[in-house]
């Protein structure tokens, strides 16, 4: 099941997104040359788009990645 956590983007709306972690995981850190593996290297930090704005961003520690795996 996947795990879903809330992060305010950083725009001026701080609107909330939910992130699948995992699914961002994936989508998100591209490893070079090789085939993505079920276990992908954890980033120090993952940027997403808001999803409700163009403004803001979506920043999830990576305390909060392995919390959510
Ligand atoms: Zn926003």
């Amino acid at each position: 099941m996947a795990k879903i956590v809330k992060v305010r983007c950083n725009g001026s709306g701080k609107h909330v997104n939910e992130v699948d972690v995992e699914k961002a995981l994936k989508t998100h850190v591209v490893l070079r040359g090789k085939p993505a593996s079920e276990h992908p290297p954890i980033p120090q930090r993952l940027v997403l788009d808001c999803q409700d704005c163009r403004e803001g961003k979506v920043i999830l520690t990576r305390e909060q990645i392995e919390a959510n795996l």
